[in-house]
């Protein structure tokens, strides 16, 4: 009698963030009849936007790309703040009426699907209340991000409870977190560390970049020139899509060249880094990566902020390991010790999938690690689940986006020929597994071993370059050896199951 009462829905999908609610706009758009319901585990929409408050936030891809393809990004501004990027995904989801459809505190914990009712089980507590919340859908869209929103990355550093000042992990930065007028040490070299450090400069007594090995750090600018002439001149409908395809090409080519000829893209960084950094300055110790340019995601820093505040005076770089905190700040392998009031550990994000949901199929646990991932979005073994995952070397909602045409063109195809399920199955057998993400950077390398693999060929890889992948995804037979179709269980068989 339960399981009669149950609120069912065709789509259901988790998550509020960037990709949940592209998601949900593109459901609306091309699937108008589904009905659907966002559950989301926080109070509010946004996602990273949203739950990201250190000083400095902002995007470090450009906003034309980050923003969804069906509400363009207008004026010249191309790095902007997060506060903006938030303000554009709560004003997106209410303009396409999709914050209706949100229910906010509902973290979901367990999906289980039933072949026999060709639907999910999902089972989500209620963060406010402590209730069980139970629904059932016939789809079940994974928009969870990429990393865990109860917990950063921070090694475990020798004698930290020692230490007399304040530990934050940009994470969890909260209003009342107060660097005026302290000497800051923030311990990371990626996108994090990099952004935060010119923007505490601004009040901080003196900020100290401390990194254990370098990365790679080029300076862009923050507003489009390219975009401020078109925009001039054409209206937003052309000017718009030009400046999308130019910026996606732009990554990708300085993507190729890198990987194509990584000695002579270090010499260009290496002659920007000298016209950027004050005469002398040891840009081999600090500046000089021992991985090739693209083996790790690079740092952007608008209009070369971060250079700007070290020719200031008001930072500096610190390339040492830790031997251990002191009452009083950070003594390093060198011998030397950096005086701090505040510490920073920009250290980094634990990845994890799919939002930590446990999934069943059919009584069995699926164990993640086991399956493939087919064209960046559903899993074998998995029916009726697609996770919305963007590019690690472009902006993130091209993949999210692309996920979500996609989903909705399956919906399509499976309400055309009243198929009920849709589980991809490798029968290739000289299709080789690879990890999920190429890159080597720590957070990605330490995670992997939870996440899906890839394959070695197509449809099995989601090649890092858009024009490429929305090409093959766009074109994509439905009728693919690999997806299995069926057709609803005849009510007999699942009454009798
Ligand atoms: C500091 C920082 C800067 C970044 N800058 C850029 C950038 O410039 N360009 C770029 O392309 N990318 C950037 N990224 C990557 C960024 O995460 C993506 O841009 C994008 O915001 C991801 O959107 P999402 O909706 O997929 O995931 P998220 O933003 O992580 O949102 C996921 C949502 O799902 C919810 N959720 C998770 N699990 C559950 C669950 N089990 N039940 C219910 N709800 C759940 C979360 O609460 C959250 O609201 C950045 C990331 C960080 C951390």
């Amino acid at each position: 009698m339960q399981e009669m009462s149950r609120e069912h829905v065709d789509v259901l999908i988790v998550g509020a963030g960037l990709s949940g609610v592209g998601a949900a706009c593109r459901l609306r758009e091309r699937r108008p009849g589904k009905t659907f319901a966002i559950l989301e585990s926080r109070d509010a929409i946004g996602g990273t936007w949203d739950l990201f408050r250190f000083p400095g936030i902002r995007s470090d891809s450009d906003m034309f790309t980050l923003c969804y393809p069906f509400r363009p990004w207008t004026g010249t501004q191309a790095i902007v703040d997060g506060a903006s990027i938030l303000d554009y995904v709560r004003q997106t989801a209410r303009e396409h009426g999709v914050d209706r459809h949100i229910r906010f505190h509902h973290r979901v914990v367990a999906a289980e699907w039933s072949s026999a009712d060709a639907r999910w089980d999902v089972r989500a507590e209620r963060v406010d209340t402590g209730e069980t919340v139970h629904l059932s859908c016939g789809f079940l869209f994974s928009c969870t991000g990429y990393y865990d929103y109860a917990e950063g990355y921070t090694p475990d550093f020798t004698g930290i409870e020692r230490f007399g000042g304040e530990v934050v992990h940009p994470q969890f930065w909260g209003d009342d977190v107060d660097h005026a007028g302290k000497r800051v040490v923030v311990i990371g070299s990626g996108a994090t560390a990099v952004t935060v450090i010119p923007a505490l400069a601004e009040r901080a007594a003196h900020v100290t970049m401390l990194q254990r090995s370098p990365s790679y750090v080029i300076p862009l600018p923050a507003s489009d020139p390219i975009a401020g002439l078109l925009e001039r001149f054409l209206p937003t409908r052309y000017a718009y899509p030009i400046v999308r395809w130019k910026n996606v090409r732009l990554a990708l080519a300085i993507y190729g060249l890198s990987r194509r000829w990584p000695s002579g893209m270090k010499r260009l960084i290496r002659w920007i880094l000298e016209r950027s950094l004050p005469p002398g300055y040891d840009i081999d110790r600090h500046f000089s990566p021992r991985y090739e340019p693209w083996d790790q995601r690079m740092c952007v820093v608008p209009d070369g902020d971060l250079f700007a505040a070290i020719r200031g005076g008001r930072v500096s770089v610190v390339t040492d390991r830790i031997e251990t905190f002191t009452e009083t700040g950070v003594e390093l392998a060198s011998g030397a010790h950096l005086d701090a009031d505040m510490v920073v550990t920009a250290t980094g994000l634990k990845m994890v999938p799919l939002g930590k949901i446990a999934l069943r199929v059919d009584g069995a646990d699926v164990a993640l690690a086991d399956a493939l991932v087919y064209r960046g979005m559903l899993l074998t073994g998995v029916p009726n689940l697609a996770f919305a995952f963007g590019y690690t070397n472009q902006s993130w909602t091209l993949g999210s986006d692309l996920t979500s045409e996609h989903v909705c063109a399956l919906l399509e195809h499976m309400d055309r020929h009243g198929y009920a399920q849709c589980t991809p199955r490798n029968r290739d057998p000289a299709v080789a597994e690879v990890p999920f993400a190429e890159l080597t950077s720590g957070y990605i390398v330490r995670a992997l071993d939870a996440f899906p693999r890839q394959g070695s060929k197509d449809p099995w890889r989601r090649p890092q370059n858009y024009v490429r992948d929305s090409r093959s995804v766009r074109r994509a037979p439905m009728d693919d050896p690999a997806l299995e179709f069926a057709r609803a269980a005849p009510a007999a068989a699942r009454i009798a199951a």
